[in-house]
C-alpha cells in the first residue's frame, strides 16, 4: 500500500493498543450494566470507578469531581447550558471569545436566542485574549467565563492561571474547554482555579463518543440529559462501560508519557516549522510561536488555495486539515484565522498539519521534501504569484 502519513491528530488520534487492550473484555465477558446489583454489574461499577479516578489523578481533581459524557462537545453544552439555566436568577451574561470550538460558539448562540447575553472576546494576531478586555466586559450580571485551554486550529494557548485569578476574585464561575490541551499541556483544576472542564478520550489515544466534565465540587448545575440515576443523577443513561475504560486507561497514558509525550512531538514541530520557513517563501506561521500546543503547526501560504493543497498532499498520502469550514458545506476561512485579522485569501492559504506521538522523524522529513514542490506547483498556476516573481526580478 501506499505510504500514508497522518499530520491531522487535533482531528482525532488513533488508539493506543494498551487501550484498546484494557476495553476488549468489557465488550463480551465483562458486560455487565453498572446499575445492577450482581456480581456482573459490580464488576462493571469497579471499573468505571477506577477510570474516574484515573480522570481526577490525571487533572488533579477529585473522582467524584469527574463525571462521564458523550464527548467533548456534550460536556461544552453541558457546562454552558447548565450554568446558565442554573444561574438565571443571579445574571444572565456570559463571556467567551471569537475562537472557540462550535461546541461552545452554537451553545451561547442558542442561549442568546434564550435570554442570555453572551460577549465575545476578540483576539490578538496570535490568538491570544487580552486581560483587560475580560475584566472590561465582566458585569454585575456576569454568571459564566467559559474560554478554552488552547485552541484547536492554531494551537494557541490561553492564559489560563490568569484568567482563574480573575474569576476567582470576582466569584464568576470559569469554565474551561480543555479537549486540546489535555494531555499536551500539565493541568491541575486547582492551580488554574477551573470550576468546570470539558475532556475528550478520542483527541488523546482513547475511544470516540466518550468525555467527560469536571465539575468542581459545589458548583452547581441544571443536567442536560435526564432520566435514570446513572452519573449521581447527573447524566442519565446506561454508561459507556468500554469507553469509559478506555478514557480511563488513555488518561493515564497521557499524564504518565506526559513530558516524554511533548518532547517528541515539539522536537518535529519545530523541525516542520524551521523547515518549511527556511524552503517556502511568502508564508507566516499562525498562531503563537511560543504559547503553542506542542503539537501544532498551521501555516498561511501565500497565493494558494488550502483547499488545493489538501488534496494535492492526500494524494501524497499526507493527511492535514485546511482552515476552511469544508466540512460545513461552507468554503469560507475558519471563524478563527478570521479572528486573527487575516485577509480572506491568506486565511484562505492556510493548512493545518498536527503531530502525536506515533509520528516520525521520516514523516517529516517527507512532508519537507513533498510540501515545497507542491506549494511550488500551485503557485505556478496562480495569476497573482506571477505577478509578485516579475515584480521581483
Ligand atoms: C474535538 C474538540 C471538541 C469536541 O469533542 P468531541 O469529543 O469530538 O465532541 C471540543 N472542543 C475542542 C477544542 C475540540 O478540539
Amino acid at each position: 500500500m501506499k505510504k500514508r502519513i497522518y499530520l491531522d491528530y487535533s482531528a482525532t488520534t488513533p488508539m493506543k493498543q494498551e487501550v484498546l487492550d484494557e476495553m476488549m473484555p468489557y465488550f463480551t465477558e465483562k458486560f455487565g450494566n453498572p446499575s445492577s446489583i450482581h456480581s456482573f454489574g459490580r464488576e462493571a461499577k469497579q471499573a468505571i470507578d477506577l477510570s474516574r479516578e484515573r480522570l481526577a489523578k490525571a487533572i488533579g481533581a477529585k473522582a467524584e469531581e469527574i463525571f462521564f459524557t458523550g464527548g467533548g462537545s456534550e460536556a461544552d453544552n453541558w457546562a454552558i447550558k447548565g450554568i446558565a439555566y442554573a444561574n438565571r436568577d443571579k445574571g444572565n451574561h456570559i463571556i467567551t471569545t471569537k475562537i472557540e470550538h462550535h461546541a461552545v460558539l452554537h451553545t451561547c448562540e442558542y442561549l442568546e436566542k434564550n435570554g442570555f447575553e453572551v460577549t465575545y472576546l476578540d483576539v490578538d494576531a496570535f490568538g491570544h485574549i487580552k486581560i483587560d478586555d475580560l475584566k472590561n466586559a465582566i458585569t454585575d450580571q456576569t454568571i459564566l467565563i467559559t474560554i478554552m485551554f488552547a485552541n484547536n486550529e492554531i494551537g494557541t494557548i490561553q492564559p489560563i492561571q490568569e484568567i482563574g485569578q480573575i474569576t476567582k476574585e470576582k466569584k464568576i464561575i470559569f469554565h474551561v474547554d480543555a479537549v486540546q490541551a489535555f494531555g499536551n499541556v500539565k493541568i491541575d483544576v486547582n492551580d488554574l482555579n477551573i470550576d468546570l472542564m470539558s475532556l475528550s478520550a478520542h483527541k488523546v489515544y482513547g475511544p470516540k463518543g466518550i468525555g467527560a466534565l469536571y465539575i468542581r465540587k459545589g458548583v452547581k448545575l441544571h443536567s442536560l440529559i435526564h432520566g435514570g440515576a446513572q452519573e449521581r443523577r447527573r447524566r442519565a443513561g446506561t454508561e459507556n462501560l468500554p469507553g469509559i475504560v478506555g478514557f480511563g486507561k488513555a488518561a493515564s497514558l497521557a499524564s504518565e508519557n506526559l513530558e516524554v509525550h511533548i518532547q517528541h512531538v515539539k522536537t518535529l514541530r519545530d523541525k516542520l516549522i524551521k523547515g518549511i520557513m527556511e524552503q517556502v517563501n511568502y508564508v507566516r506561521l499562525n498562531g503563537h510561536s511560543e504559547y503553542r500546543l506542542p503539537g501544532n503547526v498551521n501555516f498561511a501560504f501565500e497565493f494558494i488555495e488550502g483547499e488545493s493543497l489538501l488534496l494535492s498532499l492526500d494524494m501524497l498520502g499526507i493527511a492535514g486539515s485546511s482552515g476552511s469550514a469544508c466540512t460545513s458545506g461552507s468554503l469560507d476561512p475558519s471563524h478563527v484565522l478570521m479572528s486573527l485579522g487575516l485577509t480572506h485569501e491568506i486565511a484562505h492559504g492556510s493548512l493545518r498539519l498536527t503531530i502525536g506521538d506515533f509520528t516520525t522523524e521520516e514523516d517529516i522529513d517527507y512532508v519537507l521534501q513533498e510540501l515545497p514542490k507542491v506549494v511550488d506547483r500551485l503557485r505556478q498556476m496562480s495569476p497573482l504569484y506571477e505577478k509578485v516573481k516579475g515584480g521581483q526580478k
